[in-house]
């Protein structure tokens, strides 16, 4: 039979933190969900990054298919540049274009749904929604209007330098002095979007709702050690606020389903402790993969001085020369020495091989690119803790993990580190430690994010799941009637499910692909996400 599906995303939701609320007595509806329903953990992308994972569960499909493998992209003239991702680069449909022509599907804050499609139902863009242009951050795209009109003080992605006097961009710098207005923020924004989930519901018929919550991802990078303290003890009350408001939510929303209907919790990737920040290219470069510029400072250094001044930073670089012109500039701008390295850091946990023929000043021949990549893993797996353990969890070729005809510029390493060790990864400075502790991330992501569902078709019970979040797409689409896309990669969760299950197959995927054609931001637009991403602690390059 065909369902009403409800899904709420908890971007970041996490069992190690939400088993401590639970012990607290903090979540107690979200608690009840797990018990009358089932629980199990949702195994992410790899990498565990945001835009990659939310990409994999409005499609179905792995990295390799969709083409979204990092926050952002190769720029096409210069492989060392990146810019930011939309949904314009993925490369099979999504949840929006098998529901185009259905009135039924409202999406509020999915990440990576920017720009709008123009689909039957209702849609505000999540995560990745330039500010400067809110004209398709809905659809339709008066929507925003609408519900300030209705009193729903809506808000995408939270500015959280606005709140007060913060460095634009030092966000992880500057919460330490405003925790208690981030925290208030966070929890006013998540307010107004089950404020909104309200409105729709008794305004508008609907057969599958998706609603994203970013400030758990938020606080978990921020307040980490209040949340979850090393020595087991209570998470700060001023934390606990924030769950037990977003629980008391939760029991509205659940209250608010017919008992047909299914509800669906779940998480893009999980989180852990973060002891710090992994300096990658200069680990690449004391292992002599990566290569100094020579001259200390590079020959542009003076310029690129004088151009700051000026206020043209290196995105602006690209308004007022041509692209081409600007990223050769930019190249020769760098600190590291393109056609000297061999490897490099292109994304969250994903190294490259600096290959000819497809990098832009590619160095390494595709006869040795097996064995470098093999030597960089087992470099990489010799990275020992104090005790001697191995420090690095998985290091895996992207081509073992990756299938599909997604372009992108997938790493050709992709690694994780221990979840009881776990250091962020950055690029880094080069010329300093490998090893840097002294980070504003108290939490970062790990891969087992959180699945739980409730009411309707599910069957109670079911415990230890493991599911991918390939699998969320198919098992929407399965209790909501429909048949499950082909090209997707997860199945439906069957064991999650209750009753008979006659699951169709839809072989003929590729009439909904839209004519999608890459559509890149804006200058301007990308220079507000890019400042974002570094606020968020995302981008530490220059
Ligand atoms: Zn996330």
């Amino acid at each position: 039979m065909a369902r009403r599906v409800f899904m709420l995303g908890l971007d970041g939701g996490s069992w190690n933190v939400l088993d401590h609320l639970f012990s607290q007595g903090v979540m107690p509806n979200l608690a009840r969900l797990c018990r009358e329903g089932v629980r199990g953990v949702l195994e992410s992308t790899t990498p565990p990054v945001t835009p990659v994972a939310w990409t994999s569960l409005m499609t179905g499909a792995n990295p390799g298919k969709h083409g979204i493998f990092a926050f952002r992209k190769a720029h096409p003239d210069n492989s060392y540049l990146a810019m930011p991702v939309n949904r314009m680069d993925m490369k099979v449909p999504t949840i929006f274009d098998y529901y185009r022509t259905d009135p039924g599907l409202i999406s509020l804050n999915l990440p990576m749904s920017f720009p709008a499609t123009e689909i039957a139902g209702l849609m505000v863009t999540g995560m990745m929604t330039p500010q400067a242009d809110s004209a398709q951050a809905s659809h339709p795209s008066d929507l925003l209007d609408r519900m300030a009109q209705a009193g729903v003080d809506y808000v995408i992605d939270p500015k959280l330098e606005e709140t007060r006097d913060i460095e634009p961009g030092d966000i992880f710098g500057g919460w330490k002095e405003a925790p208690d207005e981030i925290l208030a923020r966070l929890g006013r924004i998540t307010a107004a979007r089950m404020q909104a989930v309200r409105y729709f519901q008794e305004h508008h018929p609907w057969k599958v709702f998706v609603c994203v919550v970013v400030g758990t991802d938020r606080i978990q990078h921020m307040f980490w050690d209040e949340l979850l303290p090393e020595n087991g003890g209570p998470t700060s009350d001023r934390v606990k606020r924030y769950y037990a408001e977003l629980d008391a939510e939760i029991g509205t929303l659940m209250e608010s389903l017919d008992p047909e209907d299914a509800l669906l919790v779940v998480s893009d990737h999980g989180f852990v402790k973060t002891h710090g920040s992994f300096q990658t290219n200069e680990w690449l470069r004391q292992q002599g993969w990566l290569k100094r510029r020579e001259v200390g400072r590079s020959p542009l250094y003076p310029l690129k001085i004088f151009l700051n001044k000026l206020g043209i930073t290196r995105e602006k670089l690209g308004v007022i020369l041509s692209s081409a012109q600007s990223s050769k500039l930019q190249m020769k701008a760098s600190h590291i020495d393109w056609a000297g390295s061999e490897a490099f850091l292109c994304g969250p946990f994903a190294i490259r091989i600096n290959l000819k023929g497809r990098e832009t000043l590619g160095r390494v021949d595709p006869g040795e690119f097996d064995a470098l990549t093999d030597r960089i893993i087992a470099a990489l797996l010799d990275i020992k803790d104090a005790d001697g353990v191995p420090m690095i969890a998985e290091a895996v070729k992207g081509a073992d993990i990756y299938h599909g005809e997604g372009e992108g510029q997938p790493g050709d390493i992709v690694f994780t580190f221990r979840d009881d060790l776990n250091y962020t990864v950055y690029a880094g400075e080069l010329g300093g430690d490998i090893f840097d502790h002294d980070i504003s991330k108290q939490g970062d992501h790990r891969v087992d994010g959180i699945f739980a569902a409730w009411g309707g078709g599910i069957a109670p019970g079911a415990r230890d799941l493991r599911l991918s979040i390939c699998d969320i797409l198919p098992t929407m689409m399965h209790l909501n009637g429909r048949p499950v896309p082909a090209v997707c990669d997860g199945r439906v969760a069957l064991e999650a499910l209750d009753g008979p299950q006659d699951i169709r197959v839809e072989d003929d995927w590729r009439q909904y692909l839209g004519d999608a054609k890459a559509v890149n931001y804006s200058q301007s637009q990308e220079d507000e996400i890019n400042a974002r991403l570094r606020a968020l602690g995302y981008l530490d390059d220059d």
